[in-house]
């Protein structure tokens, strides 16, 4: 409560100059009822099992007096283009949490009602959306990958009107709200927002806050500059993990990029099936694949890029900000060969281990195996292995039958690379466990979630309910039942488009 708040209570949505937040309370619903809590992110939270009083809270019927509810006032570049002020147009934050183990959390419902901030649009969530973002939220996190997480999910007992662009007419679903769990939900957006508007004072007020806060350990004079660099550097280090396990974000917008480095906003976002680094989930990114799998690093450094230009309203020497940001490629690169090195169970990057990897690469691209099935045979490979053993091994891992031309670049980067592999130090013991641990075996395919979805909204609850124990162990082999190329039916050519649609 450092910063002057709006609080005039007044919902109607407009401009709000000079403010980082307006007050916003929770608009209720007809009938919340509890269809999915985290445990062990309750536990973690110290917060108990809700009781059905409590169930109301995450619904946004009551407001306790404790709580002051507000929506965070950013801005942001959507595919590529300034489009001025956003802000929170459909999550509210309840406030922060702090645990005895002495961590702060903010909670935010998303889908709680208008807000200042909702534009032309409703702040609801319908469960389609709320669902993917609730278990994929969690999945991430049991991938390893920074991310914000979800305790509840709740349906509102509301139906929202949604135009569906498949018929365009108005269609209703249920709605539903997620309360999200973040350190902090701050993005890029919020300081180009202060930077836009020339609120020197308050952009400056903002990145002490910040630094002080979520990033102790920089301090002195030259914190703000330092606090950019770890800023790149964490970003770098996200785009990494989301390649890793082939997470496809879908709206890499500035205001969905997080200032922790997290992963945020989980709208249109889809993990690849086959290997392709042109696939987009997101319908309305289509014809320009913007935010597509391959493209994600740089569109990274892209929106860096533009969270530099609005501190350059702090820095009469815009050369170290230029300087900082350089450091996003160097730092991506190397991070994205360790990353590479431990996928492929190579016990070091050796100089001519660039082009191997970008090889590897390219072969995928090319004969595009199904990308987490390809990983997990790969663990397998038997050590002297010709082009028929090795085509038949990875068989499973294919969508579509190889002609010669695919079959001779597969086997002849698979066998440079088996013959690297023989040069590594590390016993095979270790080269398969490092494999193991870097390779999800489960990933929440789209079509898993839209037939979990499916599911629910006829009052099932079935898979829903095994995916939400298959998200705790991606890389074990408890799950095998979903250890499957994904079906043909799912797939972006046979119109199944809607699988990704958010909203
Ligand atoms: P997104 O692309 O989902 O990150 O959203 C971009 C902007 O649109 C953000 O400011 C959101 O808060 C806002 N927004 C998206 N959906 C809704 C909605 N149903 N009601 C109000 N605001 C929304
Ligand atoms: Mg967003
Ligand atoms: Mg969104």
């Amino acid at each position: 409560n450092e910063f002057p708040g709006d609080n005039s209570g007044n919902l109607q949505p407009r401009q709000t100059p000079g403010v980082l937040y307006s007050k916003a309370f929770p608009t209720p619903v007809q009938n919340p009822q509890l269809l999915a809590w985290s445990e062990e992110l309750a536990q973690e939270l110290e917060i108990q099992t809700p009781t059905p009083e409590d169930i109301t809270i995450l619904g946004g019927n009551r407001v306790t007096e404790s709580m002051q509810p507000y929506a965070a006032c950013y801005a942001g570049h959507q595919f590529g283009n300034w489009a001025g002020q956003l802000g929170d147009g459909r999550a509210i934050t309840l406030g922060e949490w702090e645990t005895n183990a002495g961590k702060s959390w903010e909670l935010q419902l998303k889908g709680a009602g208008p807000t200042p901030y909702s534009r032309r649009a409703d702040g609801r969530a319908v469960l389609r959306s709320s669902v993917r973002e609730y278990l994929m939220s969690e999945a991430m996190y049991y991938l390893g990958i920074p991310t914000t997480r979800a305790l509840s999910l709740v349906s509102t007992g509301d139906q929202v009107m949604r135009d569906m662009f498949y018929n365009g007419n108005p269609h209703y679903e249920p709605g539903a709200i997620v309360l999200r769990v973040a350190p902090s939900f701050l993005r890029f957006g919020n300081f180009e927002m202060l930077a836009a508007r020339q609120e020197e004072e308050n952009l400056k007020k903002l990145i002490i806050w910040t630094i002080n806060r979520f990033y102790p350990h920089i301090t002195g004079e030259d914190k703000i500059i330092n606090w950019f660099k770890e800023v790149v550097a964490r970003t770098a280090g996200l785009m990494v993990e989301w390649q890793r396990v082939g997470f496809v974000h879908g709206v890499m917008n500035t205001d969905n990029m997080s200032i922790l480095g997290l992963t945020i906003d989980y709208g249109p976002f889809s993990f690849v099936d086959s290997f392709d680094l042109r696939f987009t989930p997101n319908t309305t990114d289509l014809p320009g694949r913007r935010y597509a799998f391959g493209k994600q690093p740089g569109i990274a450094y892209w929106n860096l890029g533009c969270l530099a230009s609005a501190l350059t309203l702090l820095f009469s020497d815009t050369d170290q900000l230029v300087a900082a940001l350089e450091t996003y490629e160097p730092i991506y690169v190397q991070k994205y060969h360790n990353m590479m090195a431990n996928k492929l169970g190579l016990d070091t990057i050796r100089p001519e281990d660039g082009s191997l990897i970008a090889d590897f690469e390219e072969m995928l691209s090319a004969v595009k195996p199904d990308m987490t099935i390809f990983y997990q045979l790969l663990i397998d490979l038997p050590q002297n292995s010709d082009e028929s053993t090795i085509i038949s091994h990875f068989q499973e891992s294919f969508y579509k039958e190889l002609n010669s031309e695919k079959t001779a670049v597969f086997s002849k980067v698979m066998q440079r690379y088996l013959e690297r592999l023989k040069t590594t130090a590390i016993p095979k013991a270790e080269t398969k466990s490092r494999m193991r641990a870097s390779n999800p075996r489960f990933i929440l395919r789209n079509y898993l979630l839209h037939q979990a979805i499916e599911e629910l909204e006829r009052g099932e609850s079935q898979l829903f309910e095994k995916l939400q124990a298959a998200i705790k162990q991606p890389y074990s082999r408890n799950f095998d039942e979903f250890f499957a190329k994904r079906p043909d039916w799912a797939s972006q050519k046979a119109g199944c488009s809607m699988l990704s649609c958010s909203s």
